[in-house]
């Protein structure tokens, strides 16, 4: 019998060899339980062998842990009883960072009735983590060290979320010492982090929180985690009814987003790209719509934010590349010719390292002449220094799509973006073009963008054209290609299709931009 335990024991250690190997106590553990007759049941219910197993290894990070666990298993009366009690352990500790998870800390608001709840987010978290997920974790084990060193050893610190962290300040704490205790980690954890030869510069999220009366401990922790998804609300606050309130309404879109693709309530809008020396539309920019049931049409602004934090921004972002990808595809073979559709791409959808692969995988579905289609990304997207990202950019470019950078000189860090990826398109933003003939600084800046795109060899939009002033100064000054209301707002396929065929309106608009020529005054 004790044979057959020991054999099984070889078994868990083959099967999860990193659980035990390093480990003699935790070995040791493992032996225990299947010395005591455990193995017997576990090997009728795989699955639970499995989850011990990974408990235990979790617990082999902390050496008072596994002493504990070792005690138990040793002294309790029956093994069951010990595991429940390791089970209950690993339940209210975090596996990354070893600190309590959000369970103790409910418990403790909850037997407190009162206080105040600081609470910390790494907000480039999952952006760095879409890279490097070591060097992500990395940073925030270093998060974790700086919080842990700064506060009270009494203070009840909780891993809460990913890349969350809360700290408790029970009622006996006065809330003056608890908020500037709270400013000051605040002020610490934005301090550079060196890992290796990296510096990273932590962006920080902080949220203070009151648990009153009518307010329960969940209800205040989920309320200030879901906040930290708003934007607007980066510093330091006190959650207001408004803050609650719009807290609200952005839960209420997710849960209508994540419906909204199966509902059929996304749609395309197409805004016709111009091209001024050949005096035709060459393609379009695809812009979603969300037909919202009861809000109507909800512009881009404000929902394309929810589907990125939401995590959705793969599954829509697909949406739209195949509905472009079919729609270029329809028009490729007909009476228009040859159009490309260029569609906004978000951050996550370029973190899966399979972007290059579904791309492909669209055009060969729909057949699509892969210089039909364009990927708009903006320069936050695109103005990390990853090697990674070079390559998808090679993997793209290699395929025959076309990458343009969208919103450019909007970001710090535009002309050095340029620099690390290659593009073969910029759109200036908007806000350098309006009123672009009468501002000398949007003009400086526009006057260096083309002049930049010329030496590149980059073909450069101009965005957000209103009217015949400004495209004449673009026109002037060397700018070719053009989007904007001047010509068209963005338009469903059939009326996008019938824009196109108008084409005496569209020379009409190029023409009337054409300087009428100054007459000399002639005197005698
Ligand atoms: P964007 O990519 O820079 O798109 C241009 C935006 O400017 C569009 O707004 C367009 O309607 C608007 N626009 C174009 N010409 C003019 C003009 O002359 N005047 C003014 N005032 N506005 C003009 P829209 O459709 O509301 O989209 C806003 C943003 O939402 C887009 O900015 C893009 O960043 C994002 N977006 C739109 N569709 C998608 C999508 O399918 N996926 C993703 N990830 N983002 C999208
Ligand atoms: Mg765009
Ligand atoms: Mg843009």
């Amino acid at each position: 019998m004790r044979r057959l335990a020991l054999a099984s024991v070889f078994v868990a250690g083959a099967c999860l060899v990193h659980v035990g190997a390093e480990d003699l106590t935790t070995f040791a553990l493992i032996a225990v339980a299947v010395g005591c007759g455990w193995a017997g049941s576990a090997w009728r219910h795989d699955w639970k062998l499995w989850r011990l197993s990974q408990r235990l290894e979790i617990i082999s990070g902390e050496g008072q842990e596994i002493a504990i666990a070792d005690r138990l298993a040793e002294n309790a009366n029956g093994l069951e009883q010990a595991l429940a009690t390791i089970e209950r352990r690993l339940i209210e500790r975090h596996g990354v960072s070893g600190l309590p998870t959000r369970e103790p800390l409910l418990e403790q608001m909850e037997q407190d009735g009162s206080g105040v709840l600081g609470t910390f987010a790494l907000d480039d978290f999952e952006r760095l983590a879409g890279f490097d997920p070591d060097l992500a974790e990395r940073v925030l084990l270093e998060i974790v060290g700086r919080i842990v060193r700064m506060i009270p050893a009494e203070r009840l610190i909780a891993h809460v979320d990913q890349a969350h962290f809360a700290i408790w300040y029970g009622k006996d704490i006065d809330p003056l010492l608890a908020r500037s205790e709270i400013d000051a980690i605040a002020y610490a954890l934005g301090g550079r982090v060196q890992i290796g030869p990296r510096e990273i510069l932590p962006s920080i999220a902080t949220r203070c929180a009151a648990l009153v009366d009518g307010v329960t401990p969940q209800l205040l922790l989920t309320r200030t985690l879901a906040s930290f998804a708003l934007d607007d609300l980066a510093e330091t606050h006190e959650l207001s009814d408004q803050a609650i309130a719009q807290v609200q309404h952005r839960y209420a879109m997710e849960q209508d987003l994540r419906g909204a693709i199966a509902r059929n309530e996304f749609q395309l809008f197409f805004q016709p790209l111009i091209d001024a020396n050949w005096q035709c539309v060459t393609g379009a920019e695809a812009l979603i719509r969300w037909n919202h049931p009861e809000r109507g049409s909800v512009p881009p602004s404000l929902f394309i934010p929810i589907v990125e934090a939401s995590g959705l921004a793969e599954e829509v972002g697909l949406w739209v590349l195949n509905a472009a990808a079919r729609q270029a595809s329809e028009w490729e073979g007909g009476t228009a010719g040859p159009l490309r559709i260029a569609i906004n791409v978000s951050a996550s959808q370029l973190h899966d390292a399979k972007f290059a692969e579904v791309l492909s995988r669209t055009l060969h579905n729909h057949s699509l002449d892969p210089a039909c289609l364009e990927i708009e990304l903006t320069e936050g997207v695109a103005s990390t220094d990853d090697a990674a990202l070079a390559r998808l950019f090679g993997k793209i470019r290699a395929l025959g799509v076309k990458i343009a950078i969208d919103d450019f000189g909007t970001g710090y860090s535009s002309f050095s973006t340029l620099r690390q990826l290659t593009f073969d398109k910029i759109k200036i933003d908007r806000e350098f073009v309006t009123d672009v003939h009468r501002r000398p600084q949007s003009q400086a800046i526009c006057q260096s963008i083309i002049a930049l795109g010329r030496g590149l060899d980059i073909r450069v939009l101009a965005e957000g054209v209103e009217t015949t002033e400004e495209y004449r100064w673009l026109v002037q000054h060397g700018c070719r290609h053009f989007q904007g209301y001047y010509f068209s707002r963005p338009l469903s396929a059939v009326d996008f299709l019938a824009f196109i065929n108008d084409r005496a309106s569209l020379t009409a608009l190029l023409q009337s931009s054409i300087p009428v020529p100054q007459i000399e005054r002639i005197t005698s």
